[in-house]
Formats: structure tokens, sequence, C-alpha cells
């Protein structure tokens, strides 16, 4: 496309000078302010405290409000965790929370289809941020928030949440820079102030942004899919790292009401440890669980698919001697994957009528999904192998 036909008039023009002018500001002015001024700012333990509070704050708004709470209700939560979410997820500066989970909905309904509002099919940036930058189409009508749209406090946050996010995320941190500087009788308290807006205002938006499009970028494109291949959204370890735990993306998109993103043991998602917590002091209730059952279900029916595709693929490499020479171990992993496929199936039927799976079915079951694993091992060990 030629420059002077760039669709202008599709610019958002508010959103995109805010994003860029924050973005360019935390990698220039934010590093020449250290650069220049580290002597002189007296306070720096407490900058640095406040700039992680508000990192998590707002993440934890983001991520256990706007996403889990809001968007797929996956527990229910008193109004002292509602309105803590609401005020530091306004000061993500991500939109209110109506507007995210009308958008987030649609973006699970439709998801890789031109209807999805981060579409990952029209490239990493237009996922990650192009598509806050400009619309490519007119937004449609909200409909699919009824739910949220009857909760006042929501509704509140809406009507005020760029006065809410201003006043929470920039007026409130560089006021405690400036009280704290103040009542410990610094020489300059301003430069004090000046420095947690800087820090743990300006930047730490910033980061936190970028955190959030990380999902829907990177997680619709690189990492793993032991769930499901029928969307493009992946479990990634490094983003989960980054957004306190949303990285499993694959699981969410396959089981989008679990109140869990990283649901094996040792994942890092503390997103769900502190719905858990609180759900222990009783602010938040309903968590909302997949079944174990279910959840092999869907491992062992992708293990399946994936044993089968890599015995396809590997054999129509082998020459007619070869693939005569293999044929039993073809055979073997054709009957194994069709075994997982029908064991897939039935124990999905059992989970969803909600009978009582054994244990030892389940690690029967397990076994055969970690046999599949080594088996999908061996067999790319042998054709990276012949290939070499
Ligand atoms: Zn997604
Ligand atoms: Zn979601």
């Amino acid at each position: 496309m030629k420059f002077r036909n760039f669709p202008i008039y599709r610019i958002e023009w508010i959103t995109s000078t805010f994003l860029i002018v924050t973005a360019l500001l935390s990698l220039t002015l934010v590093p020449w302010f250290i650069a220049t001024y580290h002597a002189e700012v007296q306070g720096w333990g407490f900058i640095i405290a406040l700039f992680v509070f508000y990192y998590y704050a707002t993440g934890f708004g983001i991520t256990l409000g706007y996403h889990r709470l809001f968007s797929h209700i996956s527990f229910k939560a008193k109004w002292p965790v509602k309105l803590f979410v609401l005020l530091f997820g306004a000061a993500s500066f991500e939109n209110s929370a109506l507007d995210w989970s009308a958008d987030h909905r649609i973006h699970h309904k439709h998801v890789d289809e031109d209807e999805d509002p981060y579409d990952i099919s029209k490239g990493f940036f237009y996922a990650h941020i192009g598509w806050l930058l400009f619309r490519l189409k007119p937004k449609p009508p909200v409909t699919n928030v009824k739910d949220l749209e009857a909760d006042p406090l929501v509704m509140w946050q809406h009507r005020y949440v760029q006065w809410i996010g201003a006043f929470v995320g920039f007026v409130v941190p560089t006021f405690l820079g400036w009280a704290y500087a103040t009542l410990n009788g610094f020489t300059s308290p301003w430069l004090t102030a000046t420095a947690a807006f800087l820090i743990a205002g300006l930047l730490r938006t910033v980061v936190v942004q970028q955190g959030t499009f990380c999902i829907n970028s990177l997680c619709h494109m690189f990492g793993r899919q032991p769930y499901s291949r029928d969307h493009s959204a992946r479990d990634s370890g490094a983003v989960a790292l980054l957004t306190f735990g949303e990285g499993y993306h694959n699981y969410h998109h396959e089981f989008q009401h679990d109140y869990r993103n990283g649901v094996k043991a040792w994942q890092f998602d503390p997103t769900k440890w502190i719905i858990w917590t609180l759900s222990k002091v009783g602010l938040v209730e309903n968590l909302r669980r997949v079944s174990d059952s279910r959840i092999l279900a869907a491992e062992l029916k992708e293990k399946s698919r994936t044993l089968g595709m890599d015995i396809d693929n590997l054999a129509s490499r082998l020459d007619q001697r070869t693939r005569e020479l293999k044929a039993n171990t073809i055979a073997a992993a054709h009957n194994l994957a069709k075994d997982l496929a029908g064991r897939a199936e039935s124990l999905k039927e059992l989970s969803l009528s909600k009978a009582d799976v054994s244990n030892e079915t389940m690690s029967e079951l397990r076994g055969l999904l970690n046999q599949a694993g080594e088996m999908l091992e061996s067999l790319r060990r042998a054709d990276a192998g012949s290939a070499a």
C-alpha cells in the first residue's frame, strides 16, 4: 500500500498518541532522568517498592479482574475485590472492564476469524498493538456484556475510567513519592515525586500493557499446543512469567471458564494462587474448575492426533524398502494413536456425565500419554537422524 493511500481516517488518534508517547518516553525520558538525577534523588528503595506494588496491583487488575473475573466469570468476588481490580485495572490504561470484556469475549468466540478483534491471522503486529492503533472496521455494537452492565460498580468504572486511571495510576504514586520525601525531610521532595511518577506511573504502565499485548501476539504464535490445535492459542511458560500466569493460553482457550490458566502443579500462575488464597479468606467464591479427567481426555485426543500425523509424515518420506522394514513400527504407532483417540472419547463422556473416574484408570491413561510422548520423541529423533 502506498503511504498516501493509508486510511488516515481509521487511526484511533487518542489511543495511538497515548500508546506511542508513553512507550517513547519510557525509552528516552526515563533512562535520561535516572542517568542524570540518580545521585540527587533520595528514597530509591521506596520508589522501587512503589513500582513493584503498582506493577502487581495493575497487572492483577487485568489478569484477575478484567480477564478471569469479568470476561470469563470463572469465580465470584465480593465488592472489595471488585473495587480493587476496577481501580487498578483502570490504572493499567487498557480501557474499561466493560469494553475490555466485550472485546475479549468476541476474541474467544471468533478466535482466528475476521471478527476476532486481535486476530492473529492478520499478523503479529496487528494482534499485538495494531488493532488498537487503527480500526480496520467500525466497532460492532456491544451486545455480549449484559451481565456486566447490570453491575453498578462496573458501570461506574466504565463511566469514569480515564479519570480513575489518571488519578490512581499517575496522581497517587506521584503524591506518595512527595509525601514520603517530605515526611523523611529530604532536600527536594519534588525530585522524589518526579521519579515516582516516571517509574511507578509511566514506565509501569508501559510494561504492564506490553505484557498484556504479548498474550494476543506471542501466545497465538509461539509455544506448545497440548490441549488442542483447533485454534492458534499456545502455552508459553516464558510469557506466563511476564503476565502473572496468563501465558498458558492453549489451555485457556480450550477451557476458558476455568479460573486456572497454568493447570499443572509446576506451572507459574500467581493469578491462580491469589484467587485460591482469596477464596480461603472468603473474599471470592464459586471457583470454576475443569475436572482432571476432562483435561486428560483433551490431552489424549491431541496426542493421538499428533502421533497419527507424525507417523503419516514420516512414512511418506521413507522409500519403499525402508517402509516395508518399518511396517511393524508404523502399524504399532497407528494402533496406539487409535487407542488413545478411543480412550479420550470415552474418558470425555465419563467426565461430562460427572461419573467418577478411578485413580487407577487415570494413572493408566497418564501412562499411555507418556508412552505416546516417548514414541513421538523417538520418531522425531529417528527422522532427524535419517535426514542428516
Ligand atoms: Zn487468545
Ligand atoms: Zn480469555
